[in-house]
């Protein structure tokens, strides 16, 4: 039944225009229903929720049905305008400001709720401009970071809620079938539909009245980005997002979705106990867990950092480094020293050197990981690297732990070894002195200009996504 404040405004004006209709006041009304009219103006206000009982009586009374009374849509423009109105006045923006909310009465016309309802709308859509300027996506991206930090990049809840829809779908063991994934996204009212013109701006698309799940043509059967990216859009269901109202929101849902689909893909039961048999056997290794599961180098170094802290008492950092040495993915719980700019923000530094990370790049084999020793100002630590490339160029996947530590890894005999001093400049930033004193004043490079994750976002109902081309692409399918 009614439960949230706008459907009991919604259901009190249904009331309120059946009661007029009818030509009764409040209490003559409360009288036919055996109620005082002061409540009856209480459940009209959208204040207080009707028994069913009560709803029955007054359906009666008024000659309609409770169906009639309990429908969703507002009962005339009049209706409409006010419960606008209220949800405007009642929004966390609105109620900032510490402005009194203004009372509608029956003398109010029409065109003054307008052009207050005006205001309204222009005040969201300035806001929602602001929401994502660079400085505050940095701000948010690094809040979010320290906040997983101090979990050890571990979220039980939904691990708990992965573990729970993986078994209601059959899953066993091993890595996570397409078919499941089908059957996943049945069970939540959901068909998986392949389109290959999905809106530029989004990675899939949600069909919430005829439960459809839209998400890029099947091009490499048995990848593991399809899976993830069905069971991202799922997690939006599962975990109760409405659209997000700030940048941190955003970035809190981005990593709640990625979250659930690297606990489905490796299940925290049978991922950790293949991890336990591994450094007991003191083999452990990022390739043979991405085997095992059959995911992505990356997905498997990352899903490390969710486990491995809290099961295996192991600290550990990761690194996805792009080829000009930037810093795309990073995670570390061990205290490597990282690049950091005055915010605080790590994404986008540029990495040491001298780091494994930047160091697999120049080795010659790149079909097996790099592994290596590296000396910093914090500690020896060991490192093990792959390189891969992707559409935007090549990149490294490194997963490293303390020095301590490195006994429970494969390729802990390794004989490279690396000096960092990074952040001293004289590590790795500055050439050497003949070198510099030759070319100084005699060099001028043109810069290439990063285009990070940190550029504002497109305002609209959900940041990031051009919601006319979502809602044209809606139109398109839902008559096929
Ligand atoms: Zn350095």
């Amino acid at each position: 039944m009614a439960s949230t404040g706008l459907e009991l405004s919604t259901l009190g004006h249904r009331i309120r225009h059946r009661r007029t209709q009818a030509a009764l006041t409040l209490d003559d009304l409360g009288a036919l229903v055996g109620v005082a009219g002061s409540q009856l103006s209480l459940i009209e206000n959208g204040k207080r929720e009707p028994k069913l009982s009560l709803l029955q009586a007054i359906a009666e009374a008024t000659g309609t049905q409770v169906s009639d009374l309990i429908s969703g849509e507002p009962p005339n423009g009049r209706a409409a305008l006010e419960i606008e109105l209220e949800r405007a006045q009642n929004s966390s923006v609105f109620r900032q400001l510490g402005i009194a909310p203004i009372r509608v009465t029956k003398g109010m016309s029409d065109a003054t709720i307008e052009s207050i309802l005006g205001l309204h709308r222009e005040l969201v859509r300035r806001e929602s401009e602001a929401i994502a300027t660079p400085e505050e996506a940095r701000r948010a991206n690094t809040e979010l970071r320290l906040r997983m930090r101090a979990q050890n990049n571990h979220l039980p809840d939904i691990e708990q809620l992965a573990e729970k829809q993986l078994k209601a779908a059959g899953h066993v063991s091993g890595a996570l079938t397409h078919r499941t994934v089908n059957i996943m996204a049945e069970r939540l009212g959901f068909e998986l539909i392949y389109v290959d013109d999905l809106p530029h701006s989004t990675r899939s698309v949600t069909d919430l009245e005829h439960g459809r799940i839209y998400l890029p043509p099947a091009s490499i059967p048995g990848g593991h980005g399809l899976r993830s990216m069905a069971l991202q859009a799922m997690a939006h269901r599962l975990l109760g997002h409405t659209p997000p109202t700030s940048y941190a929101d955003f970035l809190q849902q981005r990593l709640e979705i990625n979250y659930f689909a690297a606990c489905c893909l490796i299940p925290e039961t049978a991922g950790t106990a293949f991890l336990q048999q591994a450094k007991k056997d003191r083999n452990l290794a990022v390739e043979d867990f991405r085997d095992a599961f059959g995911v992505t180098h990356e997905a498997a170094g990352m899903r490390m950092t969710n486990l491995m802290t809290v099961h295996l008492g192991m600290s550990l950092h990761f690194l996805r480094v792009d080829e000009t040495g930037a810093i795309t993915r990073v995670y570390e719980n061990d205290d490597l020293p990282l690049p950091m700019d005055v915010t605080g923000a790590v994404e986008g530094q540029p990495v040491c050197q001298r780091f494994s990370a930047r160091i697999a790049f120049t080795q010659h084999n790149r079909t097996t990981e790099h592994y290596q020793y590296t000396d910093t100002p914090a500690g020896t630590y060991w490192c093990s690297t792959q390189t891969g490339s992707s559409t935007d160029g090549g990149f490294s996947v490194t997963v490293g732990v303390p020095f301590d530590d490195a006994r429970w890894w494969r390729g802990r005999e390794t004989s490279h070894r690396a000096q960092s001093t990074c952040p001293d400049e004289s590590c790795c930033r500055r050439a050497p002195a003949d070198i510099a004193e030759r070319w100084s004043g005699k060099a001028w490079p043109s810069a290439r200009v990063h285009t990070h994750m940190f550029s504002p976002l497109p305002r609209g109902n959900f940041p990031g996504v051009d919601d006319g081309e979502v809602y044209e692409f809606l139109d398109r399918h839902a008559s096929q």
